[in-house]
């Protein structure tokens, strides 16, 4: 079967999908592994690292594509990359399938396999593979970097012959794999960390952590069977913004990382809720780029409001893109090893395989994940 791995187009992006050492044990599975010139440029390895490795290195982008049998990639494709494959191959990224509806029909249309990234189930067996827990979990760090570069205090207390520091008062908004980092990686720096969650679960993972726990009463919550939050009612909304309002003004730094899978991230942190900080004071919007948990934060910009620094930067696990690197290219080389029938040296696309189905989004013409064919039609 011949793998190819093009190189990351997207401007800024200098994750790899596949580093050498996992080009290595491609090539021992028995692929016939491509590379595009450069691909691993962006964390530090060059071609010929991936020659040694085994594969072959081409110039030709649209070669690649044309010819093979599985590609492997970090971002999703172009539209006319898509065009560029050939009927029945597999193609495996981030893939966005809840918002790219182009990009799934035309993955469709041209009966290619996609396999979704974001898809892979949060179960024990699939952690390997798991790329949103391992993209986030360094995101969760990279936040703290950030913020405590921008934040005109240090985070620990210091007691000096001039006089004593206090901590840091730090925020965490939302505490899944990401939170979760992030309050650990501000303890570690020494400030005082409290957080809040919707899924009562995650009191104990907080405090575990070290931090306190924010209780807010907003009723049933709950999370789906996967694990992931339940979208809240406006008035459960609501409840949230008061709780939450004392807290943030007295806070020298904010992070946000709520997500609702699928679903627009909620507006957390209001305009007036920011006025109420002091100057000098810091928020990390983790979601600026799908919507912002924080009102007024700008995508990928930096911005003062009321004196207060926004940061709605993307692409966090990308600023330290060569350990982001190192952590995709695991995950799907486990999910490449997991799916690889040694006999026929090949990626089976099997639909009674425990993990896959779930992230396989089209296949032979047809939109087979439900959740996602749903959407397509209007359904949900
Ligand atoms: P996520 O990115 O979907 O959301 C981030 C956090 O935001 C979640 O903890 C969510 O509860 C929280 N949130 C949503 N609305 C909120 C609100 N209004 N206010 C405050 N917080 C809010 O989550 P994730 O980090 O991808 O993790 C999702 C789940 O998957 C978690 O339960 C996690 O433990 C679980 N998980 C399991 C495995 C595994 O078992 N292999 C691996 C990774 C994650």
């Amino acid at each position: 079967m011949r793998i190819a791995i093009p190189k990351e187009s997207h401007p800024g992006e200098n994750r790899i999908p596949i580093m050498p050492d996992h080009a290595k044990k491609l090539c021992a599975l028995g692929a016939d592994l491509f590379i595009e010139s450069g691909m691993g440029l962006g964390a530090g390895f060059p071609d010929s690292d991936y020659t040694e490795a085994g594969a072959t290195v081409t110039q030709d982008r649209h070669e690649l594509f044309s010819n093979a049998d599985l590609l492997l990639r970090l971002r999703k494709p172009e539209l006319e990359e898509i065009a560029m494959m050939k009927q029945g191959a597999i193609h495996i990224s981030y893939l966005d399938p809840f918002n790219e509806h182009g990009l799934v029909n035309a993955f469709k249309d041209c009966g290619i396999t996609a396999i979704s990234m974001e898809m892979i189930p949060r179960s024990t067996r699939s952690q390997k593979m798991d790329a949103l827990s391992s993209q986030a979990n360094l995101a969760g760090y990279v936040m703290v970097m950030q913020a405590a570069t921008h934040l005109p205090r240090i985070f620990p207390m210091m007691m000096t012959p001039a006089g004593t520091l206090k901590p840091a008062n730090v925020f965490v908004i939302g505490a899944g794999v990401a939170g979760l980092q992030a309050i650990a990686t501000a303890k570690r720096l020494g400030a005082k960390v409290t957080a809040f969650d919707t899924r009562p679960v995650v009191a104990e993972q907080v405090r575990s952590v070290g931090a306190k726990f924010l209780e807010i009463d907003l009723g049933e919550t709950g999370e789906t069977a996967d694990g992931y939050a339940k979208q809240l009612t406006p008035e459960q909304i609501e409840i949230q913004l008061q709780a939450q309002k004392a807290v943030i003004a007295k806070s020298d730094v904010v992070i946000t990382t709520a997500q609702v899978f699928g679903r627009k991230p909620p507006v957390l942190v209001t305009k007036d809720m920011i006025e109420g900080m002091a100057p000098g004071s810091v928020i990390v919007d983790m979601a600026a780029e799908t919507g912002g948990n924080v009102e007024g934060s700008v995508p990928n910009e930096i911005v003062q409001i009321a004196g207060v620094t926004v940061i709605g930067k993307g692409n966090l696990a990308g600023e330290v893109a060569r350990d982001a690197s190192q952590m995709y290219s695991a995950n799907l080389f486990s999910l490449v090893e997991d799916n690889w029938n040694k006999e026929d040296k090949k990626f089976m696309v099997d639909f009674e395989h425990d993990i896959l189905p779930g992230c396989i989004i089209t296949h032979g013409g047809e939109v087979t994940n439900t959740t996602i064919k749903n959407i397509l039609e209007g359904g949900a």
